[in-house]
């Protein structure tokens, strides 16, 4: 039996609060009350805190390319009083392809929205450090940019308490059960938040939580990827674009001005953690973007890794389950899920609220959690 002291009653519980449980709790606290409940000290802690924060409408597989698009305009207006400066900077992207990818970047063309395919030179020209000859095709997405993801995050979590929501931090749920419709929800300390709906945003935990709670897992798999901080001095960085080859062996964008952040879109298989870098992946990054580009590495300033969890089929799982009254699943947010977490928060709040979800009927299938129950 869970513990019966210091018990919470709420429409919802929302467990996991990085950014994909951070945006769903603060839709859903609109018309309902909500508990957002969270393991670790600080919202943000693991994924979230660890991106490389560039919104890039050419990414992910066909329906995470349309919540990436309809979560544009949230970038463009967020709501008044939503953040005090931006959440979004212009940075272009510019992909491009060494003799050996071409192929690829066939592909990428064809496949692409809103790209232009630029000379070789232009891209030499609006990235110096390139190689002379390394490019052999070279493709511009001009309205990508760089997120606030900190801003965005702190947002909507400003916007859950306004709307009389709860963010319990230090709270991490160990005991999942229901009992007379309601499920109970046993955190750290003791306490338990009660609701008849709730909501799996536990992101790499995903898997973990639905176990708890003695639902089937989906199949989910958080794969590592690491981010290392370089200073490319004497080069001036500052308005350089995102600068990604199409095999997506390797990415580097701009860092604060004056600093590169570089990856090698590495994806490690590992079990939920808090996840840290490898010497052997940094070093890899490394060599790959000195391949293309003439950049000094004199040393590492700093690095780290987190947690990309993907499907089996890599899109995003939004919906009820079909084995489990009032269990809801927000998961699988792979390597976009600050891009696409607008759309898909306003999306969660939706269908729990039994609301017809607009743009995204279309590709409603595509999301819902039962495609791996094979139950449609
Ligand atoms: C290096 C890197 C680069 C990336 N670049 C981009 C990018 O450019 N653009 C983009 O859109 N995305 C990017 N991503 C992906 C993005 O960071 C993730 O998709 C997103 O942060 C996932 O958010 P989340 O809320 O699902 O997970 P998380 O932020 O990990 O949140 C899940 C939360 O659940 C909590 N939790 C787990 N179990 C429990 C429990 N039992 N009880 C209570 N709480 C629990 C955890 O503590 C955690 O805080 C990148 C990721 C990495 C690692």
């Amino acid at each position: 039996m869970l513990a019966r002291m210091d018990t919470h009653s709420f429409d919802t519980v929302v467990i996991g609060a990085g950014i994909a449980g951070a945006t769903a709790a603060a839709h859903l606290a609109a018309d309902r009350r909500v508990a957002l409940i969270e393991a670790e000290e600080a919202a943000g802690y693991h994924s979230t805190g660890r991106s490389a924060a560039m919104w890039i409408q050419n990414y992910g597989p066909a329906t995470v390319r349309v919540m990436t698009g309809l979560s544009r305009g949230f970038f463009d207006a967020p709501p008044p009083g939503f953040a005090d400066a931006p959440i979004m900077l212009h940075r272009p992207v510019l992909f491009i392809a060494p003799e050996e990818q071409m192929a690829a970047f066939r592909g990428v063309l064809g496949a692409g929205i809103g790209l232009r395919q630029i000379a070789p030179a232009e891209a030499e020209a609006m990235v110096p450090a390139l190689r002379p000859g390394w490019v052999r095709g070279a493709a511009v997405e001009n309205d990508a940019f760089d997120m606030d993801v900190a801003r965005l995050h702190q947002g909507f979590l400003r916007q859950l308490r306004a709307r009389d929501g709860v963010l319990a931090l230090r709270s991490r749920a160990g005991r999942i059960e229901r009992r007379g419709g309601v499920w109970h929800v046993e955190v750290t300390g003791g306490a338990v938040f009660r609701a008849k709906v709730l909501v799996n945003a536990a992101g790499a935990w995903g898997d973990v939580v639905a176990r708890l709670a003695g639902v089937a897992p989906l199949g989910l798999q958080p794969k590592r990827r690491t981010g290392v901080i370089i200073d490319p001095a004497p080069l001036d960085v500052a308005n350089w674009p995102m600068i990604n080859d199409v095999a997506h062996t390797w990415y580097a964008r701009p860092e604060a001005r004056t600093k590169m952040m570089v990856s090698p879109a590495d994806e490690t298989d590992l079990d939920p953690q808090d996840v840290q870098p490898d010497e052997l992946d940094i070093a890899i990054a490394i060599d790959r973007m000195q391949q293309a580009l003439a950049i000094e590495v004199k040393r590492v300033e700093h690095s780290w890794a987190g947690l990309r969890t993907f499907t089996p089929d890599r899109e995003l799982a939004i919906g009820w389950d079909d084995t489990a009254e009032g269990f809801f699943w927000s998961v699988g947010q792979g390597g976009y899920g600050i891009q696409t977490s607008p759309a898909a928060g306003q999306l969660v709040a939706d269908l729990i609220a039994g609301r017809v979800p607009g743009a995204l009927g279309p590709v409603l299938a595509t999301l819902d959690p039962r495609r791996f129950r094979g139950a449609r």
